[in-house]
């Protein structure tokens, strides 16, 4: 990926953001903070204080409270709940996560949202990934069983057990307790299923994207709108047409970026820098 940011958009770190030594509220109810707190900490030396709201009312990953909107929506659902605090602290730190399949697999979207109370919108930062163990198994034998805990990745990533449907117990992290748990249900008779706990704090896999898209939000917020100032002005949109090498037909591949403020609506477009691609990514060439 090439630099997207023009020499005229200006960044701050440290002491110059004007987030520095900022009062900051991170909602959170997985703890999630202990990958998002050092990041913050170490950009804008924050004062981050940890806001315990139960996020769940929000959707839990196993489906005991269904998640109703977008994740974005849920992410603003939990910074509004912050809102009541803000004697505590102005800047208010969410995060939200969704699981689902496509063509390779199981895909992984972490964002975390950091937003100054009194502003429009948040920064958002993004970490998309195939690496995550998001998975369910129905078990009908010790194949399926030993299968199961091999890719949820027990003992440092948990499980959930589901008993004919509604989940039986979460967090399940010995391999010696699921068995036993799981094969005195089958003996039963019951329809046993198995998946990966997706809570954060029993996931370390997510745990890593969580700290990656807190990253990403933290790169954004460095960069300020030259119109208006605003912390985060960033890419929103990859403008497709780079030119074939060999043919000179327009590809998918980008051609230039386009940037936005949040606050202003001000926007850029800057070229990537390579005039033309490979023959490869060509619909003539390559079709
Ligand atoms: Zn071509
Ligand atoms: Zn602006």
């Amino acid at each position: 990926m090439h630099s997207t940011v023009m020499p005229a958009i200006r960044s701050a770190k440290g002491s110059k953001h004007p987030w520095f030594r900022r009062r900051a509220l991170i909602v959170t109810k997985h703890g999630k903070e202990r990958v998002i707190i050092p990041l913050l900490q170490h950009t804008f030396a924050m004062h981050v204080e940890l806001l315990l709201l139960d996020t769940d009312v929000h959707g839990t990953f196993t489906g005991e409270v269904p998640r109703t909107g977008s994740a974005k929506d849920a992410l603003q659902r939990k910074i509004a709940d912050a809102f009541p605090f803000a004697d505590r602290g102005d800047i208010v730190v969410a995060s939200e996560g969704s699981f689902f399949h496509d063509m390779l697999g199981a895909v992984d979207v972490e964002l975390v949202a950091i937003h100054e109370v009194g502003s429009e919108s948040p920064v958002v930062g993004k970490c998309r990934s195939y690496d995550t163990n998001a998975a369910r198994f129905q078990i009908r034998d010790d194949l399926a069983l030993q299968r199961a805990i091999a890719v949820i990745g027990l003992p440092s990533h948990g499980a959930v057990l589901r008993v004919n449907g509604p989940v039986f117990e979460k967090g399940i992290h010995e391999a010696q307790v699921l068995k036993r748990l799981a094969q005195e249900f089958l003996e039963e008779g019951a329809a046993v299923e198995i998946e990966s706990d997706m809570r954060a704090y029993h996931n370390p896999r997510r745990m890593r994207m969580i700290a990656r898209a807190c990253a990403d939000a933290i790169r954004s917020a460095r960069v300020f709108c030259p119109a208006c100032g605003e912390p985060g002005f960033r890419v929103v949109e990859a403008i497709a047409g780079a030119l074939c090498e060999w043919c000179r037909t327009p590809t998918t591949l980008a051609k230039a970026y386009r940037s936005a403020c949040r606050r202003c609506g001000f926007e850029s477009v800057s070229e990537t820098g390579t005039a033309y691609v490979e023959q490869r990514w060509c619909p003539y060439c390559n079709p």
